[in-house]
């Protein structure tokens, strides 16, 4: 698998209010600016920034704690190189509460605020090499335009703006949409847009994705998606299963003649819930 294109690295310790308000009417965007830094200089402030931030009992280099989850990742069976190397980069204690960040690197799912919970590593790793298995995303090397449903904290936000060309990701609760645009302000990856909305609309002004993930999970996939996922793309998404009388990873490839369905493992995600809140 190719690697995908480079990127400026990613440093959510500068927290620099580069997102921008718009009016509720519409939806909410972030656009980050792009910083132009020579590389020792980012290196060198990474690691101050780090110093500053890192939260007690997690140790001063957070990169050696993250590489240790990686390694763990690799050790549970996670071959894609992006994702790994994303995972590596992107500071998960950021984007929780202070009193866990502790935890963020173990392979555990943490509550974020509002009765929601972000996921663990492996099942958010699990879902991004799924990804990276579709027809688009081999032949590329990169996740290409990416829908995320249920921004949630962030995080994941964070991984896919390292894994593909841009962005989409929507959060109906406002609160954690809020949330969301404070974590990513300092981050430098290219394309990320945030929108406040119902996701079960997906975001037709940016359609066709070429990956569409959720992070909540509904009784099917809805039609919207389906309509907005571009020929050659992949869509992840837990769906109830009525067969397994519980929540699995299910699968779509959009393919000319028509879609695709592949159910995968069991998983325990948020629901998919109805309009905007
Ligand atoms: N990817 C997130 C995980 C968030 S948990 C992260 O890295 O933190 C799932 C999120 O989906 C919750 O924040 C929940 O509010 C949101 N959600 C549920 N139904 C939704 C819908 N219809 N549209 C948009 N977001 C939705």
């Amino acid at each position: 698998m190719t690697r995908p294109p480079p990127r400026f690295p990613l440093d959510l310790g500068r927290v620099q209010g580069t997102a921008r308000a718009t009016s509720a009417a519409s939806p909410e965007l972030l656009r980050p600016q792009r910083h132009l830094h020579h590389a020792a200089q980012d290196a060198q402030q990474q690691q101050q920034a780090s110093a500053r931030h890192a939260p007690q009992g997690l140790g001063l280099d957070s990169a050696a704690v993250r590489s240790r989850m990686v390694q763990r990742l690799r050790a549970d069976g996670v071959r894609c190189e992006p994702v790994l190397q994303a995972f590596a980069q992107v500071e998960r204690h950021r984007f929780v509460d202070t009193a866990l960040a502790n935890q963020a690197y173990e392979d555990t799912s943490l509550p974020i605020g509002l009765q929601q919970t972000i996921s663990k590593p492996s099942v958010v790793a699990r879902m991004l090499a799924l990804l990276f298995e579709g027809e688009h995303a081999r032949q590329q090397g990169h996740l290409g335009r990416v829908l995320e449903i249920g921004t949630g904290c962030g995080y994941q936000a964070a991984l896919l703006a390292l894994l593909s060309r841009s962005v989409v990701s929507i959060e109906r609760l406002k609160g954690l949409h809020d949330k969301a645009r404070d974590n990513l302000a300092g981050q430098q990856a290219g394309d990320l847009r945030l929108v406040y909305g119902d996701g079960r609309l997906g975001h037709a002004p940016r359609a066709p994705y070429t990956s569409i993930v959720a992070a909540a999970g509904g009784d099917d996939v809805p039609v919207a998606w389906l309509d907005q996922l571009a020929v050659g793309g992949r869509l992840i998404a837990p769906t109830h299963d009525a067969e397994r009388g519980g929540q699995v990873l299910l699968v779509i490839d959009k393919q000319a003649e028509g879609v695709v369905r592949q159910w995968h493992d069991a998983v325990h995600f948020v629901p998919l819930q109805s309009g905007a809140a």
